[in-house]
């Protein structure tokens, strides 16, 4: 009997953020949603290949945000087995399959951007001392599907469930829909996309507060 994992993922084709995911044969195929129809892409049977792939954007600059919708061309990666496609996947969008079954279980629990703040220590501690206006333009600014990150925010600001941004559009955190879409880019259109999900503030967004409160 099949588990949920392998049942998600062999539900293909599929997009995973930027990364479609089809079935040739028995291969799975996976490959830069834009480029499906390219027939002159780089060929990888890895699924280790997934972390150099995700490591770089088209111009070489290093991704430190791996969800960051900058994912770059020019590859396509044959693989065997559903196990191997839930190894790629991880390096690809590192964490997000298992944030994605512990909210498709009811298991999933986020944290307020708030609670996240007060936790910090060290220089990141001034952080906490971000007014509510300030998240309201960081957070529309550094976690837009354009251009940000492509995660559905699913966190909210505090403990009374303040929204974390009036200033993203309400689809920003509606896991049913998919975030590259929602920037009029379709590539392949699938149909199915497995969200990737944001249940907690990330370190760079924390950073980001830091510098606001800096005035950097
Ligand atoms: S806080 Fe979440 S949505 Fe915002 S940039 Fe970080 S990972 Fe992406």
């Amino acid at each position: 009997m099949q588990n949920p994992v392998e049942r998600v993922l062999e539900a293909v084709p599929f997009c995973f953020g930027e990364v479609l995911v089809r079935k040739s044969g028995k291969s799975l195929l996976l490959c830069h949603r834009d480029e499906d129809a390219q027939d002159d892409l780089e060929m990888f049977q890895n699924p280790e290949d997934a972390i150099e792939i995700a490591k770089y954007d088209d111009a070489g600059n290093y991704r430190p945000l791996k969800t960051a919708p900058n994912l770059r061309h020019g590859w396509r990666m044959k693989l065997q087995s559903s196990a191997e496609l839930k190894h790629a996947l991880g390096h690809f969008y590192p964490g997000r399959l298992a944030v994605f079954f512990a909210w498709q279980r009811g298991e999933l629990r986020t944290t307020s951007l708030r609670e996240t703040l007060d936790r910090q220590s060290g220089m990141y501690r001034i952080a906490a001392t971000i007014s509510d206006a300030q998240i309201d333009d960081l957070v529309a600014g550094f976690c837009h599907s354009n251009g940000g990150c492509l995660r559905t925010i699913l966190w909210k600001r505090d403990q009374h469930g303040t929204i974390a941004s009036t200033k993203l559009p309400i689809q920003k955190f509606d896991p049913t829909l998919d975030q590259v879409q929602a920037l009029g880019r379709t590539g392949s259109a699938t149909g199915t996309t497995v969200p990737l999900l944001c249940q907690e503030s990330c370190n760079l967004l924390v950073a980001a507060c830091r510098k606001v409160v800096k005035g950097e």
